[in-house]
């Protein structure tokens, strides 16, 4: 029997491993982490599972199939948080898979594949500023030099796994080839207010959106406020708030697309000055690269039309980009089935933020079922879902498990 008393119960178990008294904040490789992480393999074993940290710090629990040995369908999300965060971002996932292979466990049942439960012990990325450390690890995709990123104590991944009593040599053994792992899903709690508008408690995820960043500098004259008048003016802050404009405009044209301008900074940034230069960010996502790229090379038109025309000279340059990585059509089949089974409206969207599925995509096809958070609030400690939804995703989480059947690719 699944037991959402229980799910609930353990977030607020592991929201406990905290560095901020009162709050929440898990960074890898941390004390808190271990916590967490020891917590986690507690709860595998009891569930039946065999279970270990593996070399990068993730809490991987086996359960095995029919007989021993066969591939698995792999579960998981991740144990690490962001500062001051809430508690369901990441452990709900975990804690929700573990549920679903007690239930089995406690009938006795046997798959025709085993299932492994991942913690992904680095996610958000807050300690060393690169994130998905751990589903990269799994994926095989983290290349050596990333060890040398260093925290804001000068403390390299490196040196940190060996304070953890992990041996960065042994990073080789936590990557799993394609074959092995017949398919990745991942429960997860929205982080936006699309299910809760529609009266709906999951949703089906389609995609993790690609993403693109920019910076962009303009640089017009600065002078002074109260002597020069308006029509001799090349105010590069007038120009940019355009620009934001520009951006809110473009996006607003697809309801798939956002772009946001989230940081701003004008110089010299005094009262009685005009401002000579200002440099912006620009963050913009999208489920299609297509429509991604359109929509940025349309804002980059945009802006630079409005530069030229306020005679302010546009500088723009490319931070990171990242392509859609797109839930594989015959998962989200398998996820309808289970969501339509449990009597509910079936419900597809893409998922703003990103994911481990991100990173696993590299050796498994991926799937993602998300649950419905209070508000779309994450990322904060008002994070909140209801022990009913927590029930409602962990029943069609365990349908899909229980009527998984692997297609061969
Ligand atoms: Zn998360």
């Amino acid at each position: 029997m699944l037991s959402p008393e229980r799910i609930m119960h353990r977030c607020d178990a592991l929201a406990r491993h905290s560095e901020l008294p009162g709050g929440l904040t898990r960074v890898f490789l941390s004390p808190e982490g271990r916590a967490a992480g020891d917590a986690v393999l507690g709860w595998m074993r009891e569930a039946g599972m065999q279970a270990r940290l593996d070399a990068i710090g993730n809490a991987v629990g086996r359960y095995e199939g029919g007989h021993a040995g066969l591939p698995c369908l792999m579960l998981g999300s991740h144990l690490d948080t962001v500062r001051d965060a809430g508690r369901y971002d990441g452990m709900l996932g975990v804690i929700s898979a573990i549920e679903c292979v007690a239930a089995l466990n406690s009938r006795k049942k046997r798959l025709p594949f085993a299932i492994e439960v991942v913690g992904f012990g680095d996610e958000e990325g807050v300690r060393f500023g690169t994130t998905l450390l751990g589903s990269r690890a799994v994926a095989g995709t983290l290349e050596a030099q990333v060890l040398e990123a260093k925290d804001a104590k000068g403390v390299s991944i490196a040196d940190a796994l060996r304070d953890f009593g992990l041996e960065p040599k042994d990073l080789g053994s936590v990557k799993r080839k394609r074959g092995e792992v017949l398919a990745y899903a991942e429960l997860h709690i929205e982080q936006g207010p699309v299910l809760e508008t529609e009266g709906l408690a999951v949703g089906v995820v389609t995609a993790i959106n690609g993403f693109s960043r920019l910076r962009a500098r303009l640089r017009g004259v600065a002078g002074h406020a109260g002597t020069v008048p308006m029509g001799l003016r090349r105010d590069a802050l007038a120009a940019a708030a355009e620009c934001v404009l520009a951006v809110e405009r473009i996006a607003q044209a697809d309801p798939e697309l956002v772009g946001t301008v989230g940081r701003i900074e004008a110089r010299p940034g005094a009262i009685n000055v005009i401002p000579g230069e200002v440099e912006f960010t620009l963050d913009v996502r999208a489920p299609r690269d297509d429509l991604r790229q359109k929509a940025v090379s349309s804002i980059l038109h945009a802006i630079e039309a409005i530069g030229k025309a306020r005679g302010v000279a546009l500088q723009t340059e490319k931070l990171q980009e990242n392509g859609v990585a797109a839930c594989a059509p015959w998962l989200m089949e398998q996820m309808d089935r289970a969501v339509a089974a449990e009597g509910l409206p079936v419900r597809r969207l893409p998922s703003g933020a990103g994911h481990d599925g991100m990173a696993i995509q590299a050796i498994a096809d991926i799937a993602m079922l998300f649950v419905r958070c209070k508000g779309g609030v994450s990322h904060n400690p008002a994070e909140s879902i209801t022990a009913e939804d927590a029930a409602t995703g962990a029943r069609v989480l365990s349908r899909f498990i229980e009527s998984f059947h692997a297609v061969p690719s």
